[in-house]
């Protein structure tokens, strides 16, 4: 592995950086302790910084040269509401709240580039370091942009990058294309007409009408899809009446809707009203629909992949970058700067649990469990591919 010596050389410091922030863990657009840590360590480096973009982002700008052209490298800040089952001695000092999705490592990872770059600038042109709030369900990432992100700091591409439990710790994976999903969720309200359950034809069963929906809804996915395209449409909610002797008034029905692209998407929802709508209007009875747009879907630019590509495998051999990881039903914020400027995100092998020691939880080291922790190992591997892809696309040219 080709590190960056004086990366390698910080990482007790960053270490300790990280192990803070996984003490501190804050939620959605809360991160004012983190945002702090950050904001210090960017001055303490002699790096301008701008704050307040998308209430608690912190942008560090690292110029060099005379060059108009400009990069963004993007970690995200924020924690999860849950309880930490680890115990070791940098555990979650914040009851109900923990970095169950690494980003206190992402927030490590950046940082440790920044100090790199802050001291030796072989570069032209602008690095801008964005440290995001609220990733987790909040939209962080879109609230810097409506707060002028790009206008601000005008960039030419973007670059954003996870760890990935069950993947080697030295390895990368990434893919040109769709790499997450967009997930939508779904409210429907089917409203009949209550009546006594020996009396049906005195009303309008809904839970008739509801059962009939969902059965159809599934044959947008088999019928009106390609399937070719990736689509998954699930009722995961029935909520319906409240004794055995009556017909009730309503039954609601919710769940999630999950595709790789928007046009998929609006496929589905359009298919999914029209059914639900039509089937009602058979019976007499209306709907109310509610189809609630999440994240749009992740899709990595493919010239800004091939570049991101080449810079993993500089570093870690070809042999450890999988140009073809399986793309996840999961879902990312960075999905919407994707959507404005070109970039790539790509995954870091943040290892087989081998890094635990004691004090860990009894559960698998995976995203979101109460027993995950960032691999340390990972933070001048993280720093060394940022100041790479940096150097490597503002390069003198
Ligand atoms: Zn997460
Ligand atoms: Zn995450």
């Amino acid at each position: 592995m080709k590190l960056i010596e004086p990366i390698v050389r910080f990482h007790a410091e960053l270490q300790h950086i990280r192990r803070d922030l996984h003490a501190h863990p804050e939620l959605c657009y809360e991160e004012k302790y983190t945002s702090d840590v950050v904001a210090q360590k960017l001055t303490e480096w002699g790096i301008p910084i701008l704050r307040g973009l998308g209430v608690t982002g912190v942008v560090g700008i690292v110029k060099s040269g005379s060059s108009e052209r400009a990069i963004g490298l993007r970690a995200d800040l924020d924690a999860l509401p849950m309880q930490e089952l680890n115990s070791f001695p940098h555990c979650s000092k914040n009851a109900g709240k923990m970095h169950a999705c690494g980003h206190d490592g992402h927030t490590a990872m950046l940082l440790g580039a920044a100090y790199y770059l802050s001291q030796h600038r072989n570069f032209d042109g602008t690095v801008y370091l964005i440290f995001q709030p609220a990733e987790e369900g909040g939209a962080g990432a879109k609230r810097m942009m409506d707060d002028g992100l790009f206008e601000k700091c005008p960039m030419q591409a973007v670059f954003g990058m996870h760890n990935w439990p069950g993947m080697a710790v030295g390895k990368f994976g990434v893919r040109p294309g769709a790499v997450l999903a967009c997930s939508s969720e779904f409210e429907v309200i089917i409203k009949g007409n209550g009546a006594h359950a020996a009396l049906p034809h005195n009303g309008i069963d809904p839970i008739l009408i509801a059962v009939q929906i969902v059965q159809s809804w599934q044959a947008v996915i088999t019928r009106n899809k390609n399937p070719i395209d990736a689509g998954v449409l699930s009722v995961t909610e029935f909520h319906a009446g409240s004794a055995t002797n009556v017909i009730p008034d309503e039954a609601t029905l919710r769940g999630t809707v999950r595709t790789f692209s928007l046009e998929v998407r609006n496929l589905i929802e359009q298919g999914m009203r029209d059914i639900a709508q039509n089937i009602a209007a058979a019976f007499g009875a209306t709907v109310e629909f509610r189809f609630d747009y999440g994240y749009p879907p992740l899709i990595n630019h493919p010239e800004e992949t091939a570049f991101a590509l080449g810079v993993m495998q500089s570093i870690v051999g070809a042999q450890n970058v999988n140009a073809q990881v399986a793309p996840s039903l999961g879902g990312e914020d960075f999905a919407y700067m994707l959507q404005e400027k070109p970039g790539c995100y790509v995954l870091i092998g943040n290892g087989e649990d081998e890094h635990r020691e004691i004090g860990h939880g009894l559960g698998p080291c995976n995203l979101h469990n109460p027993s995950y922790d960032f691999n340390d190992d990972l933070l001048p591997i993280g720093a060394t591919y940022w100041v790479r892809l940096a150097e490597a696309y503002l390069g003198r040219t």
